[in-house]
């Protein structure tokens, strides 16, 4: 492939577009037999650098001696958790950071470049490092199961874009897919669905095993991506209900659900038995994810079964509750502290900042923007994913009959043109952890068909996520474009090729 002339394509083609790139005259063709060292604290990430080099470049890394390699990760002090210094140059390549993470992106940068360019990366000098700490992406695997093989190579896929923050939707009115040693009726019951994805029909139970999960958390922490489960209620338990009809307020059957939307039966809020429940549930999510945070939900809690229920109603009487729409604030008040009492910090949707949850709990602002901006101003760090028009990757990508999607049109220009700290104060802008894009999957059925709506939409709020506002823009990331599509072809990704809107 030709090599790049000075200044075109922009940053050598990168997403996220760098702080600062200047190139540099050649590029970087590894010999037969080139070796990686890095700084012992290093490590993990030569490891992982090593077989990513490997595969993309089309020569065969070996780890080196200390200090000796061809390509070289030393520490260096100031550049904080995850910035580094990259220097490409025809004899070789140096990479600086501070710390383990930084040292990754300034690999995954020489990776991405090498999938770019094919068997070599252009001589530059990048200095980087990240806007916002949370640089997210949800992945629903409810509404459609996917296997774990798809949730780890989107995981790569993420990574490569220097995301770092996996939300993993784990149940919902369609499904339970998070195993609960505890409760193995679920898997009997909440996590079993004829599986409509196949001719003929067969029931199949779609929950991920122990090992899975492991496995997955595993595979992203070795790329800096932590994960964050999310089980949600009391809302969107339909599922849950299958298999314990008495958590509802007025019982009754019910099934999996195959429809979409939102549904009256929730968890009863008057039950002790519902509550002892979600406690085991809460356990068996701390010992299966070690991370800091856990997702409870909260969003769409219809308060109608609430309004009828005798249990409810002295659950009021006894919490000094005054109505049902203040019943919804005292359930997620007290999710929130049971995962407190498990020692994770708790995130929600935006709507649980209308149950004056504890202002530790993380708010992903999924309405709208001014919602996130409501929390900030409430006190709680917020994540800022709202749908219409920015972050919600399972709009079409062009009005259009012919593309897929539903309930609205996000363009990749859309996607790219949302600012996630518009209309904030300097106070309420500090709360701001970061950028999310979601990928609900009513309608997407494969993991095909999951990348299709990802990309190149992810890769407009990975850029968001990491590169200042001042240098970013849309002109430069659409000539970027191309040359990352060729890194995504690299990598096989069904991508949408049309217009950018
Ligand atoms: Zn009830």
């Amino acid at each position: 492939m030709a090599l790049p002339r000075r200044s075109e394509p922009p940053d050598a083609g990168l997403i996220p577009r760098p702080r600062s790139f200047a190139y540099l005259p050649g590029a970087y063709k590894p010999r037969a037999g080139a070796t990686l060292s890095a700084d012992p604290t290093f490590a993990a990430e030569a490891a992982w650098g090593i077989e990513a080099l490997s595969s993309a470049f089309t020569v065969r890394f070996a780890p080196g001696a200390p200090g000796k390699g061809d390509v070289r990760v030393v520490r260096a002090r100031g550049l904080g958790a995850e910035g580094y210094r990259l220097e490409i140059k025809t004899a070789g390549v140096r990479a600086e950071a501070s710390e383990p993470a930084g040292a990754f992106y300034a690999l995954q940068t020489l990776r991405a470049l090498a999938l770019i360019w094919g068997d070599r990366a252009p001589a530059c000098r990048v200095e980087d490092e990240p806007r916002f700490a949370w640089r997210g992406y949800m992945l629903d695997t409810v509404r459609n199961y996917f296997e774990p093989s798809f949730v780890k190579r989107l995981i790569d896929l993420a990574a490569l874009h220097k995301l770092n923050r996996f939300h993993w939707h784990l149940t919902d009115d369609q499904g339970w897919r998070m195993p609960v040693r505890s409760h193995p009726e679920l898997a009997e019951t909440a996590a079993k669905k004829v599986d409509r994805r196949y001719l003929p029909h067969v029931e199949r139970t779609l929950v991920y095993s122990e090992a899975a999960i492991a496995d997955v958390l595993a595979y992203a922490a070795e790329r800096h991506v932590l994960v964050i489960p999310e089980i949600e209620m009391p809302g969107h338990v339909t599922a849950l209900l299958s298999a314990h009809p008495e958590y509802s307020c007025a019982g009754g059957t019910f099934e999996p659900e195959d429809r979409f939307g939102i549904f009256p039966d929730v968890l009863c809020a008057g039950s002790d038995e519902a509550l002892g429940f979600l406690g085991d549930v809460m356990d068996e999510t701390a010992r299966l994810f070690p991370g800091p945070i856990v997702h409870f939900g909260g969003d769409e809690v219809p308060v109608e079964r609430w309004a009828d229920c005798p249990r409810c109603r002295a659950r009021m009487e006894a919490e000094g509750v005054p109505d049902v729409a203040a019943l919804r604030g005292w359930f997620t008040r007290k999710a929130a502290a049971m995962l407190a009492e498990r020692g994770r910090r708790a995130a929600g949707w935006d709507e649980v900042v209308e149950g004056a949850v504890p202002s530790d709990v993380v708010v992903l602002a999924w309405r709208s923007a001014e919602r996130g901006l409501e929390a900030a101003r409430a006190g709680h760090d917020v994540v800022m994913c709202p749908g219409a028009k920015a972050c919600y990757l399972d709009h079409k990508h062009l009005d259009s009959p012919d593309e897929p999607g539903h309930l609205g049109v996000s363009t990749v220009r859309d996607s790219y043109a949302f600012e996630p700290l518009a209309g904030f104060d300097a106070e309420s802008a500090g709360r701001v952890l970061g950028v999310q894009g979601n990928l609900w999957t009513e309608i997407m059925y494969f993991g095909r068909q999951v990348e299709y709506m990802a990309f190149p939409r992810l890769s407009a709020l990975a850029e968001t996520g990491w590169t200042p506002a001042a240098r970013k823009g849309f002109e430069g990331f659409s000539r970027r474009l191309p040359y990352w599509g060729r890194a995504l072809d690299r990598l096989d990704v069904a991508r949408y090729r049309g217009p950018l809107g």
